[in-house]
């Protein structure tokens, strides 16, 4: 009966941090994520309190709310504050959590050399409680360091195996992560406490209890708000919320748009995303990197002898030759019409111009029009850091440079002049 009256109050208790902490969450863009965070870094306290000497009779066996209903809740509020913003936010209370707590561990242990007044008989400093709860704090938030990154990971990892499955991966990476701690903190309290056997596994039975009604309750979150329900949020929050991660949907993006639909190699809109940083990358660590622009030779004459189709059909065949005879880790983008910029991430120059004369003669010998007649591309090199330290420069230098290789009768490769080579 009183197992029964205790796990109602248990779910009630759940609910309320759950809708409380969610709807601050959901809120963030109107009153601000400080409020979340507040709300989320205050609750710390009343959690190590409860863990420490609040135990009730469940069903399942003894537990605390503290930890399973407060500390399960945070786990899972900091992993929500992930998915739907991204790790430098996620950050932000994890390191505040682990070192706002240290700061009180070592103020506890200057408040103990106070000698206390005892303002009526019933108020006394429980000395004991302090110095225990300084070493409870110290364990958790180790505790809760390690977990507030794992669930992170594991919810990542668990990406791979059950893409766009937010739900389940919500619940199992804190299932697995808050049966670690359980073990963890069970470890701690029975060094001080003496806590029996049965803590452990009520308190993770509890737990278990608590990472469904929560995975439960997150369902119910997204079929409200995602536009399943009938409360539709009309704020743009509703948009940015998804299944992904912040890295998955851009890694998602990624991979489904940039690519151009007549050649199918990356396009200009994905240049401009990731070119920059490559060069900025190599520059950063040191390394050459060349870049490299071809156009193709007396295109238009194809597009007036033989139609835009059969143009279209070449350029798709050069495309692919370029393709072919570039390594797995350069990068092709379609730059205009019939122009494509390759990048060489590694090679310096010498190895860039060689690699240049390579695809040159490939397509030279290998590409015909309908008339039977050789197609040829004009290419020009830059590497940096000689010829420039960004993309942008590389690109100018290079262009000059294909201007020079049409300027002398096309089909070739121009790469820095001589007397600028070192
Ligand atoms: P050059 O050797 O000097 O480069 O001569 P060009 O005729 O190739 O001159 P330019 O590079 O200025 O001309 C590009 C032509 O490519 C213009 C356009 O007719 C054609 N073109 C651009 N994009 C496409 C495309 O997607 N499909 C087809 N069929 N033709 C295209
Ligand atoms: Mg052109
Ligand atoms: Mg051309």
């Amino acid at each position: 009966m009183v197992e029964n009256w205790n796990l109602v109050l248990f779910v009630c208790e759940a609910v309320l941090y759950f809708a409380v902490m969610t709807a601050l969450l959901h809120l963030r863009h109107r009153i601000g994520l400080g409020v979340f965070l507040t709300a989320l870094g205050v609750m710390h306290f009343v959690e190590t309190y409860l863990a420490a000497v609040f135990y009730v009779s469940l069903p399942f066996g003894v537990v605390s709310p503290g930890s399973s209903v407060f500390f399960a809740g945070k786990l899972m509020m900091i992993l929500m504050l992930y998915i739907q913003e991204d790790a430098s936010i996620v950050r932000q209370p994890i390191y505040g959590l682990f070192l706002g707590n240290l700061v009180t561990l070592v103020i506890a242990q200057v408040l103990m050399l106070h000698q206390t007044t005892e303002p009526a008989a019933s108020q006394v400093a429980d000395m004991g409680f302090l110095s225990d709860m300084g070493l409870l704090m110290l364990w958790g938030t180790t505790l809760l360091y390690v977990d507030a990154l794992g669930i992170i990971l594991l919810y990542e990892r668990l990406g791979k195996f059950l893409p766009r499955r937010a739900i389940l991966r919500f619940g199992l990476s804190g299932a697995i992560m808050l049966s670690f701690d359980q073990v963890g903190f069970y470890a701690l309290l029975s060094q001080l406490y003496d806590a029996p056997a049965a803590v452990l596994w009520g308190g993770w039975k509890a737990k278990m209890v608590a990472v469904a009604l929560y995975a439960g309750l997150f369902a119910l979150y997204q079929f409200v708000f995602r536009g399943n329900g009938a409360l539709q949020s009309r704020r743009p929050i509703r948009d940015i919320f998804s299944d992904l991660t912040f890295r998955e949907r851009y890694e998602d993006l990624l991979a489904r748009t940039g690519r151009d639909v007549l050649t199918g190699v990356y396009d200009r809109s994905r240049m401009e995303i990731e070119a920059p940083r490559l060069v900025r990358e190599s520059l950063r660590s040191g390394v050459a990197i060349s870049l490299v622009i071809v156009d193709v030779d007396h295109f238009k004459s194809i597009n007036d002898r033989f139609g835009h189709l059969s143009g279209d059909d070449l350029l798709r065949q050069i495309a692919n030759a370029l393709q072919q005879g570039i390594g797995a880790d350069d990068h092709l983008f379609r730059y205009g019409g019939e122009e494509f910029v390759i990048l060489l991430p590694h090679a310096d120059h010498e190895q860039a111009l060689s690699r240049s004369r390579h695809v040159c003669a490939a397509i030279s010998e290998t590409i015909r029009n309908r008339a039977g007649e050789a197609m040829s591309i004009s290419l020009g090199v830059a590497t940096a850091p000689e010829d420039g330290s960004s993309f942008n420069i590389l690109l100018a230098e290079a262009d000059e440079r294909l201007y020079m290789a049409k300027n002398a009768g096309r089909n070739r490769v121009v790469g820095r002049p001589a007397e600028q080579a070192d």
